[in-house]
């Protein structure tokens, strides 16, 4: 321990203390849907919601930085060591899925697979939550942003948030304090443990399933779905523009832009793909430029979808990070 950082010596003497599992210098970067990128000084496993809730209540009075990170679908990690201490939700109870049919709810850790979700749903005859198929996720991630597209989102269908506060606290939000708006929830400053949703018993299962396929079959023809990506890199400007962000990227002539190992994809303008051998840091390089052409030509400043870790350039490997959106 006497080699790191101060402020890592600090976090693993808090992580010993509070006797919550970590390791060092864990690679973040391949946890990402792009699988490039930098690295958690501390990347620590807590085992349920009031440790975890300790542990953000001594982090925010120790000044140390702490992060979630879900299945990496939304987030671009810049090659470097990120200080403070990154949090994965992997325990089993943070990843369980509890289905009641005859309740019409299920209840999901935020660490649980959307997907597995979704599917163990369906399979259940509750409908809710099918037009979400496709979307890469955790339930904490998807719920913090509320995932969506053509089919729905993720929102309507939520009954209760368990939440802790940047304090520390550990409570339960019901609907009426929930709220969710285009790719936002003002869950953004919260760490999301698990949710309730309420969903809807249907006679005829064979046609929820046949929806289920439909919307993974759209997703498929529409988007880059085996490239490696973040999804849509930036939110549309539904206020300033008629057009989704994808058109205005398009129209600005950027299909096929390139930096280093970074294209904006020819399929879908909106997704910024990685090829072999590319870097997070190429991803930010395109995405800036991006932005920056689509401003010049429209007016438009295209604000980020995807969430870009970032450590301090001026000190790579010690603990200052920005969280960017
Ligand atoms: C091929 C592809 C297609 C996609 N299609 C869609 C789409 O159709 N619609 C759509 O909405 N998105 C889409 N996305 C983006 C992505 O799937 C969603 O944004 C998803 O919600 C990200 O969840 P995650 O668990 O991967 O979060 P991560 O990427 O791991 O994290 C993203 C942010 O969420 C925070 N976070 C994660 N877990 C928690 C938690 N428990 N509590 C608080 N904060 C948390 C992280 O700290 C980070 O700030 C796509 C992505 C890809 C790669």
């Amino acid at each position: 321990m006497g080699t790191e950082a101060p402020e890592t010596e600090r976090t693993l003497a808090l992580l010993d203390e509070l006797g919550v599992g970590y390791g060092c210098d864990v690679p973040i970067g391949p946890r990402t849907w792009y699988g490039v990128g930098g690295s958690a000084a501390v990347m620590a496993h807590p085992t349920g919601a009031e440790q975890l809730a300790t542990l953000i209540e001594r982090c925010a009075e120790a000044g140390i930085d702490s992060r979630v990170l879900g299945k990496g679908a939304n987030l671009l990690v810049i090659e470097g060591t990120l200080g403070g201490v990154t949090i994965a939700l992997d325990d089993p109870g943070f990843r369980v899925i509890d289905i009641d049919v005859n309740a019409e709810r299920a209840i999901a850790g935020a660490g649980a697979d959307l997907e597995r979700l979704i599917t163990s749903t369906v399979r259940a005859g509750l409908a809710g939550l099918e037009g979400l198929a496709g979307i890469p996720a955790t339930v904490g991630g998807a719920l913090r942003m509320n995932a969506g597209g053509a089919f729905g989102e993720i929102g309507p269908a939520v009954e209760s948030v368990d939440v802790i506060e940047p304090d520390g606290r550990l409570h339960t939000l019901g609907r009426a304090a929930l709220e969710f708006s285009y790719r936002r929830s003002n869950l953004c400053q919260r760490l999301i443990c698990s949710a309730t949703f309420a969903l809807k018993r249907v006679e005829d299962q064979a046609a929820l399933r046949e929806k289920l396929k439909q919307v993974m079959a759209y997703k498929k023809g529409s988007q880059p779905m085996a490239a490696s990506s973040a999804g849509c890199a930036f939110k549309n400007p539904k206020t300033q523009s008629e057009h989704g962000a994808g058109k205005l990227i398009d129209d600005a002539g950027l299909k096929g832009l390139r930096i280093g190992g970074a294209e904006v994809s020819t399929v879908h303008a909106n997704f910024i793909v990685l090829h072999e051998g590319g870097t997070a840091a190429d991803v930010l390089a395109v995405m800036n430029e991006v932005q920056r052409r689509v401003k010049d030509q429209t007016g438009i400043t295209l604000q980020r979808e995807v969430v870009v870790w970032e450590p301090d350039i001026s000190q790579r490997t010690q603990s200052t990070q920005r969280t960017t959106e």
